[in-house]
Parts: structure tokens; sequence; C-alpha cells
């Protein structure tokens, strides 16, 4: 799944075509998006008309700005889900299998979002209302922004007995990590993914927060991290998978003191860690 390395390359692709010219048709195909199901309506047809501006993200969202014909801001929100690809084609360009929302400019170029096992998410309105509502009014804060660090993680989760690696995915607590990069994290920290979040001290969760904003930064300087589905804007595939240390390497040697990789499923996700650099703390341990 796409997570903020990821989501931030497709937003800075999108944000390279300059897409300025209004909007003119909106296209949805008829079949639901899954992700959207769970959201109000889509309301995608609220943007004819609108002028693109600024595409932010918060957390594994896009956030697409538009000047409507009101003093208010439009926005649209777009989450890839598993699968899902935005891309920049001619109008003409026929559209490929799986493509599910085209948004056509008056230059005659459009934005597509393609994806075949349709777990991503469109919704579009007042841009207040989005960023206040379900989903991206619930999410944390954002981990490469000024101010997050390891008292803000102790605060929001130093209190859960979950171990630390499926916390970490609860986006409420941080927007944008996924398994990859907080499994990442946790070996670059040192930290054992499955100890119980509560039993890490203020200098582990200082140490965390650290090992966070480091993995992520070098996500997006990589282009992101394909394992199987994720493209850029221009179709490419990222370099990150190159650069992982632990993640997908159960049983390779650590690339820091040479001892094999563990593999471990937690909450229905598979991750690796090094029985040596992340020592499993000797009391108490979660299963
Ligand atoms: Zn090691």
């Amino acid at each position: 799944m796409p997570e903020l390395p990821e989501v931030e390359s497709v937003r800075r692709g999108l944000q390279a075509a300059n897409l300025r010219a209004p909007v003119v048709e909106v296209w949805r195909s008829s079949y639901k998006l899954r992700v959207g199901k769970s959201w109000a309506e889509e309301n995608l047809d609220c943007l004819k008309g609108n002028v693109p501006k600024d595409i932010r993200r918060r957390g594994k969202y896009i956030v697409w700005e538009f000047a409507g014909p009101g003093a208010e801001a439009n926005g649209l929100v777009i989450h890839l889900g598993m699968s899902g690809r935005c891309g920049v084609t001619t109008a003409a360009q026929p559209k490929v299998v799986h493509t599910h929302f085209a948004l056509r400019m008056a230059d005659d170029r459009e934005v597509r979002l393609v994806d075949p096992r349709r777990f991503g998410g469109l919704r579009a309105g007042p841009l207040a209302e989005l960023m206040a509502s379900e989903p991206l009014g619930a999410l944390g804060p954002e981990p490469l922004d000024r101010g997050f660090g390891g008292a803000m993680l102790a605060e929001r989760l130093g209190a859960s007995r979950r171990p630390i690696r499926d916390a970490l995915l609860d986006q409420e607590a941080v927007a944008g990590l996924g398994n990859i990069y907080a499994v990442e994290a946790l070996f670059a920290a040192g930290i054992f993914p499955m100890v119980e979040a509560q039993r890490l001290h203020a200098s582990a969760w200082e140490r965390l927060a650290g090992t966070i904003v480091t993995v992520l930064q070098r996500g997006i300087d990589n282009g992101g991290t394909t394992l199987k589905d994720f493209r850029n804007v221009e179709g490419e595939v990222g370099r990150n998978q190159d650069d992982l240390r632990v993640y997908g390497r159960a049983d390779e040697p650590c690339p820091r003191c040479g001892a094999a990789l563990v593999g471990f499923v937690s909450g229905g996700r598979s991750g690796a860690y090094c029985p040596r650099c992340q020592p499993r703390p000797r009391t108490r341990l979660v299963r």
C-alpha cells in the first residue's frame, strides 16, 4: 500500500505537471471505490469550472485545492488505496482498463486515476469541510512537520499495550506511516518490533521519532518503494525497495551486524528484525 513517501512522490509529480487550466469535465466510472464507500458522497461534479491550485498531502491522502465560483476553496481528496495510480495524459488518449476517474482541464489534459483493485477513494467539496471531517479530520500529526518528536510520540502511544510496530500504524497517532517504513524505523532505532509501546523510555521514543523521519525522507528521496504496484505520475517505479534494510529480508544477514534477520507476523502484517540489533526485552513480552 502506498505510504507517505509514495503519496508524496505522486503529489510532487502532479504539482510538477503545473495544472492550472479550469476543469471542464469530470468523468467517473460506474464502479465503487472501496475506501470511498465509508466516506460521504464523492461529490466530484462540484469541481466543474474550478481552477486547480496547490496540491498538498495529508498522511496518505492527496489534497488538491481548487478555486471555485464562491469565496470558499474547494478540495479534492485522493486516496490511492492498494494499487491506485495517478497520471496526466492528453484528453485524446484512450483510457486504459481500470481507469475510474478523469478530470479534464481546458488545456485538453486529463488527470486520471487507474485503480485495478479499487481500494482507493475520492471525495470533493469545500476544502475546510474536507479537512475537518472523515477521513482527514482524525489524522495524527505529520511526521515531517516541525514539532514532531519523541515527546509527541510518547504522548500519543506511551500508554498503549500494543506491540510498538502495530501501534505505529495507527493513523490517528502518526499520519502516513505504514508497515514498511515502521519496520525500517524500528530497525534503525534498535527497537524490538513487538515490545509493548508502553514499555519504551523517553530516549527510545526520541530515537524512534528521529529514525521515522530519516526513513520517510529517504523513501521520498528515492521516489518511493515499489514492491508491486506503485508507480509515480510518470509511470515509473520507485527505487527505495533497493534501500530497505530489513523489510522483506527475513533470513538474510543484518546489514549492520551480519546476524540472520528474523521474520515475524503481527496484526496480519509481516516484517523482519535483527535479533542482535533489536534485542527482545527480557520481561513481560507481547506475543
Ligand atoms: Zn544486526
